[in-house]
C-alpha cells in the first residue's frame, strides 16, 4: 500500500510575492493530488492577474538593485543558494515527489545538478563585460556592455521543477535580472521551498517570485508590459498560447519543448553497454521527460535479439511507490494523463504494432494511484501516432532499419529536434550520424544527463534558444553597442 503524505508536512500554501507570504489569491485554489494515491494533498492558492501585478511590481523594484549589486556579492548569492540547495536535498526531493509522483530515485539528483548550475553560472557573474569595436570613422572608442533584460517571466513543467529552476533561474539571475516564476499548479510544493531558499541565500526581496497558477495566471503574466524576457519550458500548444499573448508588447521569448527523440542502433553496438539505455525512453521519470530516446531504430540483423533482450527487461522493471528507493517506475502525472496514454496505447494495438509488454493500467495495491505498466511496442510503423507523438508516459516505440542513411530519415522525420542518440563501435559513422541527426543535441554510445556546462535546446518543434553553459547565461543578456568620439 502507498503512503499518502501528510499534508502537515508541506510547505506553507501561499504565493511568495518578495518576502511576503499570500495565501489568499485572486486565481482561486486548486486541489493538489498525489500521483502515487490519487488523493489530495492540500488547497493550493493560485496567482489571478492581481497577484501577477504584485509580483511584476516586485520583481521590478528588486531588478536594480540586484542588478547594481556589485558582482563579487550577486556571485556569493548563488553560491550561497547552491549551498542551501545541497543541504535542503533531502526536503526538496520529498517535495518534488509529492509534486509529480515521480520515484525519489530519479529526484534525489535534481537538487545537487540545480545546486551545480548556480556553481557554474556563479563563476560567470564577475567576467559578464562586453567588447572593444573596431570602429569607423576615426577617432572614436566603440564598445559593447551585455546587459540584463530586466525583469523575466519564468514559465516551468511539472515534470521536474527544481531541475527546471535551476536551468534557467541560475543564468538569467547570474546575469543580473529579477524574475517571476509561475510553477504549475501540478506541482507548486518545491517551486515554493525553492522561492524560500532564494531569499535565505540573501537576494534581495523581490527579486525572485513564485506564484503558482494555471494557464490563466500564466496568460497573465506573459503578456504584463512589466515583463522583459519570456522563458517556458512545456509543451508545443502551450508554447503558441504564450506566442500569441507576447506579441502584445513584443517580449521576446525562449522555449524549451518537447521531443520525439530517436536512438539509433547499429548492429556492431557494444549491446551491453546499450542495455543500460535501452529502456530510457520510458524508465525516465515514468518516459515523461523531454529528451527521452522515445523512439528505438534497431538494425535488422540484431532487431529480434534486441527486442527478446527489450521486453524481458521491461517485465522485470520495479514499479511502484514513488518514496521506496527500489522503485525505478513510478505513476504519471493525473487521470486525464492516464486516459491519454491509454488511449494512445490502444490505438497502437488496434493499427498493427506488436505489443511486447506492459499495455495495461496497473491494479492491485497500485490501483489508486496513476500507474501504468512499463509498455514496449515492436513494428511500430513511421507515420503511426505511436513514432510522431510524443507520449509522455511509459511507452517506447521500436522499429527497424536497413541502411544507416535510412536510419538517419526515420529519425529526422518528426516534427521535433531536441535529442538524438547513436550506438555504434564504427567512429567515422557515429560522426556522420550525429552531424546528420536534427537536434539540439546527440549522444553517442552512453548519457550524461545535461551537465551544467553544455549547451541544451531544441530545433524544430523542440524550442528556440539554449540554456546551459555561456548559451545559457547569453539568453538572458542584451548587448549594448555605445560609440563615443575622441578626437
Ligand atoms: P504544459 O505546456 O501543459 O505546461 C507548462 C506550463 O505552462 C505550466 O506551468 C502551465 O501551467 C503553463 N501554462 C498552461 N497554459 C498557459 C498559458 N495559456 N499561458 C501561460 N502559461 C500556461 O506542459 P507540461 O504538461 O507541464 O509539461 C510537459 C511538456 O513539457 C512536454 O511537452 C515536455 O516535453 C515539455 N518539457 C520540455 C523540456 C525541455 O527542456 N525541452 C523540459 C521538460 C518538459
Amino acid at each position: 500500500m502507498i503512503t499518502h503524505p501528510d499534508s502537515a508536512t508541506l510547505p506553507r500554501r501561499a504565493l511568495l510575492i518578495g518576502d511576503r507570504h499570500v495565501e489568499s489569491a485572486s486565481g482561486g485554489t486548486h486541489t493538489h493530488v498525489y500521483a502515487g494515491t490519487g488523493q489530495p494533498t492540500a488547497e493550493v492558492p493560485l496567482a489571478g492577474a492581481r497577484e501577477i501585478d504584485e509580483a511584476v511590481a516586485a520583481a521590478r523594484k528588486a531588478a536594480p538593485l540586484w542588478a547594481g549589486m556589485p558582482r563579487d556579492q550577486r556571485r556569493d548569492c548563488l553560491i550561497r543558494l547552491a549551498g542551501l540547495l545541497r543541504e535542503n536535498a533531502a526536503e526538496l526531493t520529498r517535495l518534488s515527489v509529492i509534486d509529480n509522483g515521480v520515484v525519489v530515485a530519479t529526484q534525489q539528483y535534481g537538487p545537487h545538478v540545480a545546486a551545480d548550475l548556480f556553481l557554474y553560472n556563479a563563476g560567470w557573474t564577475d567576467k559578464i563585460g562586453g567588447e572593444v569595436i573596431s570602429t569607423w570613422p576615426g577617432d572614436a572608442l566603440d564598445y559593447t556592455l551585455d546587459e540584463p533584460y530586466g525583469v523575466v517571466a519564468v514559465i516551468i513543467p511539472w515534470n521536474g521543477p527544481v531541475y527546471a529552476l535551476g536551468m534557467v533561474l541560475a543564468p538569467a539571475l547570474a546575469a543580473g535580472n529579477a524574475i517571476v516564476v509561475k510553477p504549475p499548479e501540478l506541482a507548486p510544493y518545491a517551486a515554493l521551498r525553492f522561492g524560500e531558499l532564494c531569499l535565505e541565500a540573501g537576494l534581495p526581496a523581490g527579486t525572485v517570485n513564485i506564484v503558482p497558477g494555471g494557464p490563466e495566471g500564466g496568460a497573465a503574466l506573459t503578456s504584463h508590459p512589466g515583463i522583459d524576457k519570456i522563458s517556458f519550458t512545456g509543451s508545443g500548444a502551450t508554447a503558441r498560447h504564450i506566442l500569441s499573448s507576447a506579441q502584445k508588447n513584443m517580449t521576446p521569448v525562449q522555449l524549451e519543448l518537447g521531443g520525439k527523440s530517436a536512438s539509433i542502433v547499429f548492429d556492431d553496438a557494444d549491446l551491453d553497454a546499450f542495455a543500460q539505455m535501452g529502456l530510457a525512453g520510458i524508465v525516465n521519470n515514468a518516459g515523461q521527460g523531454c529528451i527521452n530516446p522515445t523512439r528505438l531504430l534497431v538494425q535488422r540483423a540484431i532487431y529480434e535479439a534486441v527486442l527478446e533482450r527489450l521486453a524481458a527487461t521491461a517485465r522485470a522493471l520495479p514499479v511502484g511507490d514513488p518514496t521506496d528507493p527500489a522503485s525505478v517506475i513510478g505513476p504519471v502525472i493525473d487521470d486525464r494523463a492516464v486516459q491519454r496514454i491509454m488511449g494512445m496505447i490502444e490505438r497502437a494495438k488496434a493499427d498493427g504494432s506488436r505489443l511486447l509488454a506492459g499495455g495495461e493500467r496497473m491494479g492491485g495495491d497500485l490501483a489508486g494511484g496513476y500507474f501504468i505498466q512499463p509498455t514496449v511496442f515492436a513494428d511500430v510503423a513511421h507515420k503511426s501516432e505511436l513514432s510522431q507523438c510524443e507520449v509522455f508516459g511509459p511507452v517506447l516505440a521500436v522499429m527497424p532499419f536497413d541502411t544507416e542513411e535510412e536510419a538517419i530519415a526515420l529519425a529526422n522525420d518528426t516534427e521535433f529536434g531536441l535529442a538524438g542518440y547513436v550506438w555504434t563501435q564504427n567512429l567515422k559513422r557515429a560522426h556522420r550520424c550525429a552531424r546528420a541527426l536534427v537536434a539540439g543535441n546527440v549522444w553517442v554510445n552512453g548519457f550524461t544527463g545535461i551537465p551544467a556546462a553544455i549547451p541544451f535546446g531544441g530545433v524544430g518543434q523542440s524550442g528556440v534558444g539554449r540554456l546551459g553553459g555561456i548559451h545559457g547565461l547569453r539568453e538572458f543578456l542584451r548587448p549594448k553597442n555605445i560609440w563615443m568620439a575622441m578626437g
